[in-house]
């Protein structure tokens, strides 16, 4: 092995075999450093979860689950994700885990697997209101192949109704109901969803992707004990690789290991299992937990300094790690906004807001989170900078300001600086 002279170290030998792709991937890395990221489901993982994807296991296949697979040679891969499945169980006390799905909407197709019949009935969060692509969406396998009746948030709070949630529960009588979702800035009330679950005699199922950190780091909530499903990706708040996790009470174990393998996947990438079971032990930390409240601080620092500025925000503000702004009043819509943001070195995503009268593909809102500024150091004191960027390049670009919008870009650059990033050279 020769010394490593990339700015990953993992890059070494790419830059030698694949001078393209290994210029592509540094390109991307000063990307991730010169800008402010806001988007709430990314984030930038530590540089022992870096490198445990970047290791041999990816060579090995391992299909079944530990001590019960159908190729040799598991004598370590085993132990690897024995590990992965101890720590999910412990840092969230479930009492099953499954860490093979490939990604949180494989993960979430396993649920409707293990648990529904094709075009049975079952009740989640309306996305335009913040529920998720496979929550039932007309063009997700989920909303095609089931019958999916959605609840909504109210007009007036821009939270959910929870008496909503009963009287459609009660009406529709479905089989499963999903809490959870991309775009809510609000606390889950999972004891509340049990109850309506319990009444109807529905199967809970809380998809926590984007707040599993949180609910790890203890600012969230958690779903155990309301919810007998829990569905989560790996590398959103939770700070892991791109992967995913089932968890559920033992009753439900067999259900869904069997629908993930055989039923819908093959081998497991151990590699990713292994960088599960680095995260897993990161978030188990005392520095986790305080990183779990910071993103909340900052969050709650942003919502006020955008309202200052005469920001809409869904709900009014947030609980969490995400606020969902809604540029009606601000007379632009969520795309030109977005785009003009990124120029200006702010990265963040169109969305569209509960009751949207715009198209999704090009929505009033934009949405925005703090767990990757969180991870660089960012602080309630920067978050006042971020929201006067912000108010900038939103007027510039109503004025077509190109300049203005690279002028910000520049400082923005020079501000990033002081907060590295794990896996490039500071
Ligand atoms: C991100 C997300 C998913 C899907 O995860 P992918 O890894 O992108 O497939 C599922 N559910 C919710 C609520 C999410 O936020």
């Amino acid at each position: 092995m020769t010394e490593p002279t990339g700015p990953l170290d993992l890059t070494a030998h790419l830059a030698q075999a694949d001078p393209r792709v290994a210029e592509l991937v540094e390109a991307e890395g000063r990307r991730q450093f010169e800008k402010i990221r806001l988007i709430p489901s990314e984030n930038y993982v530590s540089r022992a979860v870096l490198e445990a994807t970047a290791t041999v296991l990816t060579n090995k296949y391992s299909e079944g689950y530990a001590h019960r697979r159908y190729y040799e040679g598991q004598q370590l891969i085993d132990e690897v994700e024995d590990l992965a499945v101890a720590r999910a169980r412990s840092l969230f006390g479930v009492d099953h885990a499954n860490v093979q799905p490939y990604s949180g909407s494989p993960a979430n197709l396993a649920i409707y697997l293990a648990f529904l019949r094709p075009g049975d009935t079952f009740l989640s969060l309306e996305l335009s209101h913040g529920g998720h692509l496979t929550h039932g969406s007309p063009v997700s396998a989920t909303g095609i192949w089931f019958r999916p009746v959605h609840y909504g948030v109210d007009r007036e709070t821009g939270r959910v109704d929870m008496d909503q949630v009963r009287d459609i529960a009660l009406r529709e009588r479905p089989k499963l109901i999903f809490c959870g979702g991309t775009a809510i800035p609000r606390l889950i009330d999972f004891e509340a969803f049990a109850r309506v679950a319990n009444e109807v005699g529905a199967l809970l199922v809380a998809d926590i992707a984007h707040i599993a950190g949180l609910v790890a780091g203890g600012v969230h909530p958690s779903p155990v004990g309301h919810a007998e499903v829990i569905s989560t990706t790996t590398h959103k708040t939770l700070r892991g690789p791109r992967g995913a996790m089932l968890m559920s009470t033992e009753e439900h174990a067999k259900a869904i290991d069997k629908a993930v393998f055989p039923g819908l996947q093959g081998g497991p990438h151990n590699h990713t299992t292994a960088a599960i079971a680095v995260a897993l032990r990161e978030a188990a930390t005392e520095e986790f937990r305080r990183y779990a409240a910071q993103i909340v601080a900052n969050a709650k620092a942003l919502a006020e300094a955008l309202t200052e500025r005469g920001f809409s925000l869904v709900s009014g503000g947030t609980d969490n790690h995400l606020i969902l702004i809604d540029l009606a009043t601000r007379e632009i819509a969520g795309k030109p906004a977005a785009k003009a943001l990124d120029r200006a070195g702010i990265e963040l995503n169109f969305n569209t807001v509960p009751f949207d009268p715009r198209k999704p593909w090009s929505p009033s809102g934009i949405r925005i989170g703090t767990p990757a500024v969180t991870t660089r150091g960012m602080r309630p004191e920067h978050m006042a900078q971020i929201a006067a960027w912000m108010d900038d390049a939103i007027e510039a670009a109503k004025k077509d300001d190109g300049e203005a919008l690279d002028a910000i870009a520049g400082q923005v650059r020079d501000f990033t600086r002081a907060f590295p990033i794990p896996g490039w050279p500071n």
